[in-house]
């Protein structure tokens, strides 16, 4: 039997019946856009996420993309984030035409490091060209970035705070979830996200209220107080009606199988150092932290060729992220180099994910465990190149 990297018809099974029902209820009443489920499901996310405004929209990417939008990011701007994420953390800030300047992660946590943070800024004020206006930190596999930390450093020089949460709705810092950390957080509900609609869906949290009025006007073409009252430029950038019915459906069990993440993250971890004997580096959780475990990732040397042992096992893995963001063809024009961010280049050689959903059964563990055993003992004597 091969162990998929997500089994999204696990849950459905478990949950089929409810969404049918609630899909059945949006046919029903018609309101396919700004329905009300939209308005229950911000309430409930809000609560859920510790903030007091949430504003849903039609992705995570949108979600990152509008919150710059609300701040009015533009030319002559710099916007600070990592180059180990997936390509929306850069791309809305290249988007509106500001330059996306790259900060190393710490290799323990695949997340900013606030003191290379302190330097790129300081760099960005010394040479004078750009305008630093905001610091987008990524909460990486899940994990919280240090918010706190990276809060304090650009709140002292004026610049706003995003969190990118696309993969962490659910995870807390000192006991408070990662969604309330930043002015405001942008999260995604991409099917393979711990709450995952049936498609492509996000929303924003903050508690700033201007800011999330700024949001709903972006939201629906930069709109005032009709839909012919247009007061900024904004997007078609709403959830549906139908993924917020789904996703309300989802919210349901979602601390359940928050719960069952971290279980078998734990188990994963035990029985890894156990059976690799140090040989591969485990996710490190920060004691403040909790993470959402949208993925359990590794690093070990030999990736790839532990990747098709793996494969031929029939166990799924997957690499995130194989390139860096500044590596990439698309910011090629930016001036960076291979060996800006070492920290960086060298997960990226390093890095893998392991099969990671809330229904994966404790034997599937182990038996990925010792998979990953006797991949990284195999290439360490060589046999597998
Ligand atoms: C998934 C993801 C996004 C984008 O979310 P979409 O809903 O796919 O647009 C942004 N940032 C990170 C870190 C992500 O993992």
């Amino acid at each position: 039997m091969n162990i998929p990297l997500v089994d999204i018809k696990a849950q459905f099974h478990r949950i089929g019946g409810d969404v049918r029902r609630a899909v059945d209820q949006v046919w029903a009443h018609g309101r396919f856009l700004m329905g009300p489920e939209i308005t229950e499901l911000e309430t409930r996310l809000a609560e859920r996420a510790g903030v007091r405004h949430c504003v849903t929209c039609s992705s995570g990417t949108d979600a990152l993309l509008m919150a710059l939008m609300a701040h009015e990011v533009g030319a002559g701007d710099a916007v600070f984030t990592t180059p180990f994420t997936f390509i929306s953390s850069a791309e809305v800030v290249a988007l509106l035409g500001a330059t996306p300047v790259f900060v190393d992660i710490d290799p323990r946590t695949f997340n900013m490091d606030p003191e290379k943070f302190a330097a790129a800024l300081h760099s960005v004020k010394r040479e004078n060209r750009l305008r630093a206006r905001g610091v987008i930190a990524v909460d990486l596999f899940g994990l919280p970035a240090e918010h706190g930390a990276i809060g304090g450093i650009a709140g002292g020089h004026g610049l706003f705070t995003l969190a990118d949460a696309a993969q962490s709705f659910g995870a807390t810092l000192h006991g408070k979830s990662a969604t309330a950390q930043a002015h405001a957080a942008a999260t995604s509900f991409y099917p393979t996200k711990p709450l995952a609609a049936a498609g492509d869906g996000g929303a924003v949290f903050t508690d700033d209220a201007g800011f999330a009025e700024k949001l709903r006007s972006i939201r629906v073409h930069g709109q005032g107080t009709d839909k012919y009252d247009n007061i900024r430029l904004g997007l078609t950038a709403r959830l549906d009606t139908v993924q917020a019915a789904v996703l309300l459906c989802k919210l349901r069990v979602f601390d359940e199988e928050l719960a069952r993440r971290e279980e078998i993250a734990r188990r994963y971890t035990k029985q890894l150092n156990a059976k690799t004997g140090g040989a591969v580096q485990v996710p490190f959780v920060p004691p403040h932290c909790r993470s959402a475990w949208a993925q359990y990732s590794i690093l070990c040397v030999n990736r790839d060729s532990v990747r098709r042992s793996l494969d031929a096992a029939g166990i799924g893995n997957a690499v995130y992220y194989k390139t860096c963001l500044h590596q990439m063809r698309v910011f090629a024009a930016s001036g960076y180099a291979a060996g800006d961010f070492p920290a960086a280049e060298d997960c990226a050689r390093r890095i893998l994910s392991l099969p990671m959903h809330p229904y994966l059964q404790p034997q599937q563990v182990d038996r990925v465990a010792d998979a990953v055993a006797q991949a990284v003992t195999e290439t360490a004597n060589g046999s597998n190149g």
